[in-house]
């Protein structure tokens, strides 16, 4: 499982030195677990849960704003919609469109959360490879942004244009074919993607420019080139295939039809230090000198990032119930495991998780690193969130932090043997200096798990009426 050296103690990476504003991350990050332990979020009856920095998460909205204002002509059209699936939580949602993040959204849930948090229709784009006509229909009334998957739910929308007007802007997805990154589930434009018009397969370009000139109203293409695990080249190179069919689309019909690029998320995360590499800023230059028309101011702009913006703004805090050794290999069993960090446990390999040990108080554990695992609560010998990681070695009552977990962790909620859903709180710093915290998701409690599975209906199958007593 290679290199867990940035789990030694300093939380930092072998030592490496990282930037102020990574450092101050760090600093308020280890503050907020010490008082998560103190104020009694971590305790008896709540012995894992998750931890957002506000403060952080409104740095990274604010520096994705000005890296692309950097190099985006004046007065030019930007919407950065965040991927609600990153971090589908209501309360975030709205602290992003307080920093001028609109919200993207693949499923009725996620409009939904993002209604709840205030987004407006038009800070709102929907994409999903598989809307239905009824969310499709709502879309189109409440004027939100939509992006065809494929010909047959273009076919759909022409019906309902048909049928009544809207102001949603309208655009049609489009997979490059450029190859994957090196993790496959999230390598979004290999040849077989499920997702968009497979644009090198044949025909596809034709048929693109005919279904536009057939449709006035299709004035958007999108593409989201990959996630996690995809070079900054790759992706710029899905941005450039994109417009230059835009271009293309454009000088054919003879018009300016397409007027808006979505050019979708997926910028990587560093999961192996804590310095936040890469930044927007350097995406944002390499798109501008990859494809420098993109930036001219004739075509409107839309990004879709999510793990880019929360990943390293998020912690889960777990307590250490039981510290043994097995075979000579010192584990500590803790109650954070496949429930919140389901694709480390189950493909470790691709998404490894950096821990730092905490002790009973939450402060920072000292002491030699020990090679030692780092297990789940769940009930398969599996459920492992760092396996062999150097760290002080953990005792009993102690506490694990799992680091740039704000993206596609804790949110994530995976149900393996009914475990109860974290507590998640957003902390910042109160009127005297202190760390202060705000609920953002209460604990799920044992009565809701039962009313979840089926609590209301325990007589369904046995009860005279039921299907096969007869
Ligand atoms: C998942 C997804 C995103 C966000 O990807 P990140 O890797 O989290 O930035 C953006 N757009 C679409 C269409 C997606 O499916």
């Amino acid at each position: 499982m290679g290199s867990y050296d940035g789990t030694t103690g300093d939380g930092v990476g072998s030592g490496a030195v990282i930037p102020a504003q990574d450092a101050e991350r760090v600093a308020r990050r280890d503050a907020a677990v010490r008082a998560a332990v103190e104020q009694g979020l971590l305790g008896p009856g709540s012995p894992i849960v998750g931890l957002l920095d506000v403060a952080g998460i409104r740095e990274s909205a604010a520096a994705l704003r000005a890296a692309f204002d950097a190099v985006a002509a004046p007065g030019m059209p930007v919407l950065h919609a965040f991927a609600v699936k990153a971090t589908p939580l209501v309360p975030v949602l709205r602290l992003l469109r307080d920093e001028g993040i609109g919200a993207e959204v693949a499923s009725p849930g996620e409009l939904a959360l993002a209604r709840a948090a205030g987004l407006r229709p038009e800070r709102t784009v929907l994409d999903s490879p598989a809307k239905t006509p009824a969310e499709l229909r709502e879309a189109l009334a409440l004027g939100i942004a939509v992006n065809a998957d494929n010909p047959q739910e273009l076919a759909r929308i022409d019906g309902l244009m048909a049928s009544a007007a809207t102001r949603s802007p309208l655009g049609l997805r489009v997979n490059p074919q450029l190859g994957g990154g090196s993790i496959g589930a999230t390598s979004t434009a290999t040849a077989t993607s499920k997702f968009g018009v497979a644009l090198r397969d044949e025909g596809a370009r034709e048929w693109i420019v005919r279904a536009c000139r057939d449709r006035p109203w299709l004035t958007r293409l999108h593409a989201h080139t990959g996630s996690q695990g995809i070079p900054l080249s790759l992706m710029a190179q899905g941005v450039a295939e994109v417009y230059a069919l835009a271009e293309e689309i454009n000088r054919r019909l003879g018009r300016r039809q397409i007027d808006t690029l979505d050019i979708g998320g997926g910028m990587p995360v560093n999961f192996s230090s804590d310095a936040t590499t890469p930044a927007f800023a350097q995406y944002a230059r390499l798109l501008s000198e990859a494809v420098p028309g993109l930036f001219g101011g004739g075509y409107g702009l839309v990004t879709e990032f999510g793990r880019s913006l929360l990943a390293k703004h998020g912690t889960i805090v777990a307590r250490v119930e039981y510290a043994k050794s097995a075979g000579g290999r010192p584990v500590a069993v803790t109650h954070a495991g496949v429930q919140v960090a389901t694709r480390t446990v189950y493909a470790p390999g691709s998404w490894p998780l950096r821990i730092a040990a905490h002790d009973a108080k939450g402060h920072r554990k000292e002491g030699p690193a020990v090679v030692q695992d780092v297990a789940g609560p769940a009930c398969f010998s599996g459920d492992l969130l760092a396996e062999g990681c150097a760290l002080p070695l953990l005792e009993e009552g102690d506490h694990v932090a799992a680091l740039d977990t704000g993206a596609y962790y804790f949110a994530h909620h995976y149900a393996y043997n009914s475990l109860a859903r974290p507590g998640v709180y957003g902390f910042g710093r109160d009127e005297t200096g202190g760390v202060a915290f705000a609920t953002v998701r209460e604990r799920q409690s044992v009565e809701e798990i039962v009313a979840e599975s089926g609590g209301a209906h325990a007589d369904s199958l046995t009860d005279p009426a039921a299907p096969g007593q007869h």
